[in-house]
């Protein structure tokens, strides 16, 4: 599972040198780390960058002021979600009300009544924690742990763009059990749900932290493994496969579960397009079925041709 930082960082966007030092001052003990801008395109910017947990952000301010810097943060789908204080000289109704349809979350007024601040702070933290958790948890599959397909549609975007722009690898694995209908049939579902969840236990063991295990659906997982040409991926794979063959289950001793794997570091087609990812995984792991299943496939982009489908290509076997 990916780690969440344990302090969150705080961004102050204020033009007044004097309020920023005197923040970094009173708030230097708290439980958070304070980034300061002094112009609120900068403020954007470290905003987008660096995700806060919270915006302090004053109204009054030249160029861009607090109204249009607040229009812009929740116009962005990569900041609308981070809350934001608003801190002004004026105590005026109006601002205020436009303020908060704006989409602040609090309103506090200069000068600062420190202890004030620092407790609408933290608590607009809390809050933010709480939405995270909630947020994380419609991310998780229920039967397993395992993040769900949501959050794996997010992060291969995010991968496919990183890959896209500093040229690192990495590699894209469909994994789907063999039989599982028949094995449902013959043990019950509670059965499959048992295999299920030891699969996702073996998989979590075996990926390393900065690798994405999902639950795709039903019976297909997906992991996708960072910085990883699917050679490298293969081996890892090879021992998932291999453990996987190896448990054995309480329900049903005398019955073997395996699976069959479909790896792609290089999609057929447009490597910009998540689905182009997915359609090749998928076609390396329905070669694998295809080939009688328990083995590993890697996607070879040059065996797409219109002849793949009346002259199967050659598929690799496991090992
Ligand atoms: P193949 O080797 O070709 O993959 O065959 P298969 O039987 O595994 O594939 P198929 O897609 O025909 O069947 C998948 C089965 O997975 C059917 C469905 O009932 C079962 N399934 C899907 N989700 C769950 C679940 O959450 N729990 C359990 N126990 N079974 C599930
Ligand atoms: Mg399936
Ligand atoms: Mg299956």
């Amino acid at each position: 599972m990916e780690r969440i930082d344990d302090q969150p960082t705080v961004l102050l966007i204020d033009d007044s040198p004097e309020i920023l030092r005197l923040l970094e001052v009173r708030l230097r003990n708290e439980d958070f780390a304070l980034v300061t801008a002094q112009a609120a395109v900068d403020g954007l910017r470290i905003a987008r960058e660096r995700r806060p947990a919270l915006i302090l952000l004053d109204l009054d301010m030249p160029v861009m002021d607090g109204f249009e810097a607040l229009r812009h943060l929740k116009e962005d789908p990569r900041t609308v979600s981070i809350p934001v204080i608003v801190i002004s000289g004026s105590d005026d109704t109006d601002d205020k009300v436009a303020g908060f349809d704006l989409g602040a979350i609090d309103y506090v007024c200069k000068p600062f009544n420190m202890p004030e601040l620092r407790a609408r702070v933290r608590s607009a933290l809390k809050i933010h924690e709480l939405m995270r958790m909630l947020e994380q948890r419609a991310q998780i599959d229920g039967l397993t742990g395992l993040w769900n397909r949501a959050y794996f549609d997010e992060r291969l975007v995010e991968e496919i763009a990183h890959h896209q722009r500093h040229g690192r690898p990495f590699s894209l694995v469909l994994a789907d059990l063999d039989h599982f209908k028949s094995l449902n049939d013959t043990h019950g579902h509670p059965a499959g749900d048992a295999v299920l969840q030891g699969f996702a236990r073996l998989l979590e063991s075996s990926v390393r932290a900065q690798d994405v295990a999902c639950r795709y659906g039903g019976e297909e997982f997906v992991i996708l493994l960072r910085d990883t040409k699917a050679e490298q991926a293969r081996a890892l794979v090879e021992r998932v496969r291999a453990g996987l063959e190896a448990l054995r289950w309480p329900r049903h001793p005398e019955r073997r579960v395996t699976g069959s794997f479909g790896i792609c570091d290089a999609p057929a087609g447009d490597a910009g397009s998540p689905a182009a990812w997915l359609q090749s995984a998928d076609d390396a792991l329905y070669q694998a079925k295809r080939a009688g299943r328990n083995r590993v496939v890697i996607f070879d982009p040059a065996a797409t041709n219109d002849a793949a489908d009346t002259q199967p290509a050659p598929v690799r076997k496991a090992g």
